[in-house]
């Protein structure tokens, strides 16, 4: 069995007896074809799941990085989202939305809800250290991993409670819709 898989899309078509690769020039979606002797369509599948999955979480850190635009004027006053309830509200929709979305097990639901509070409290304390590192004096290298774990419990372990709730939450509606369905 040979096969031509797309380079772009990862799309792939089964040479039939007597077609040649050169029969042809690329795939559907315009890239280029790369010709193989076999092929794992079970890697394909797992590919396209994971996709879903980073997508899922992806959404969700979105959604969790929303209280920071809404109460956070300044990245020095980030902390100030922690006054607001309805930062608590939408952390746990951001988990919820990517538990829904990535899907898997109830256990996947919880760490799909965790990886959604890690990248967006990484990409808030990056802003928040790029636009304040010319304030500190000339901080150390043991300064800078004692600011990093402060931040980290203000802008990535407290929201992940709430979106690690949530997901679990996102997960078991799931499963109820799939039951149904
Ligand atoms: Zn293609």
């Amino acid at each position: 069995m040979a096969y031509l898989v797309c380079k772009k899309c990862a799309g792939y078509y089964e040479l039939r007896e007597g077609e040649s690769p050169k029969d042809f020039d690329k795939c559907q979606c315009g890239g280029s074809l790369r010709y193989v002797e076999t092929i794992n369509v079970k890697k394909f599948g797992l590919s396209s799941k994971n996709m879903i999955r980073i997508s899922g979480v992806l959404f969700g850190a979105s959604i969790i990085l929303i209280p920071y635009y809404l109460f956070s004027p300044i990245p020095s006053s980030a902390s100030f989202v922690l006054n607001h309830i309805d930062s608590f509200i939408l952390w746990s929709t951001g988990g919820f939305a990517a538990a829904l979305i990535a899907g898997g097990k109830i256990i996947n639901g919880a760490s799909n809800g965790l990886y959604s509070a890690i990248i967006s409290g990484l990409i808030v304390i990056i802003i928040f250290y790029l636009l304040l590192v010319n304030s500190f004096n000339n901080p150390s290298f043991t300064d800078n991993i004692a600011f990093f774990a402060a931040l980290s419990v203000i802008y990535i372990l407290i929201p992940a409670i709430f979106s690690i709730i949530g997901g679990l939450i996102g997960i078991s509606i799931r499963k109820g819709l799939n039951k149904l369905i």
